[in-house]
């Protein structure tokens, strides 16, 4: 298995029809995102383990979300939870630059190793607990988020841009999760819950907080 048939075989029939996204999933060499002993396991429709309890999310929810963060060429993209860099990856195919941050260190020194010997030069990864977002590059176009959090922090609406767009797995932690896409319209923020989803939980800030 392929990044050219997981994308025809497991994405187009599940209704990835963004064709820019489409693009940038056959051309990120998954493989090298996932540890050694999972190589061949790569392309295959199911998370991964990548160590320290973590995951790489199914190639599928990470097209899903790629498509529904609805990137622009010119965007500037903030994504809580790093993991293998896999995803930012993929972000970084489709906009002009991708922030990154990651809570756990050894993860986020991979991914930015991985990032670089990949040829990217459009992302930068920080290790800290994402709960606060990344003020010092605020705002951004667009905001992703990996892991699930039981509301959406305050401090990452802050950070996102008039017009911005977010994506977040909304839910407690371990049970079922309901991917949200957000939009900013000044300081309205619309929401749509997309799909149920299961994610590892968000550490840190946020997770202290009360439900919506
Ligand atoms: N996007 C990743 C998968 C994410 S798994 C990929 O493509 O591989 C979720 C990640 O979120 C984990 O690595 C976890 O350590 C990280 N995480 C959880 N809470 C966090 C927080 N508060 N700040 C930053 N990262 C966090």
């Amino acid at each position: 298995m392929d990044a050219a048939s997981m994308v025809d075989e497991q994405l187009v029939p599940r209704g990835i029809t963004d064709q820019r996204v489409l693009a940038a999933m056959r051309s990120v060499r998954r493989h090298r995102f996932v540890p050694i002993q999972y190589r061949l396991s790569a392309y295959y429709d199911g998370p991964l383990p990548i160590g320290y309890g973590q995951t790489i999310s199914q190639p599928y929810i990470v097209a899903l979300m790629t498509q529904l963060l609805e990137t622009e060429p010119e965007a500037t993209v903030l994504e809580i939870g790093t993991g293998s860099g896999y995803q930012a990856a993929v972000l970084a195919e489709l906009v002009k630059h991708v922030y990154t941050v990651e809570t756990i260190k050894e993860l986020a020194d991979r991914a930015r190793k991985v990032l670089e010997s990949e040829g990217y030069t459009n992302v930068t990864v920080y290790h800290r607990d994402g709960s606060y977002g990344l003020p010092e590059h605020a705002p951004y176009d667009r905001i992703m988020v990996t892991a699930a959090a039981p509301r959406v922090p305050d401090q990452l609406k802050d950070q996102l841009a008039d017009g911005g767009v977010m994506v977040i797995p909304i839910g407690p932690a371990y049970g079922v999760q309901v991917l949200r896409q957000i939009r900013r319209v000044k300081d309205d923020f619309e929401w749509t819950d997309r799909e149920y989803v299961r994610f590892v939980p968000f550490t840190g800030g946020v997770s202290q907080s009360e439900d919506e």
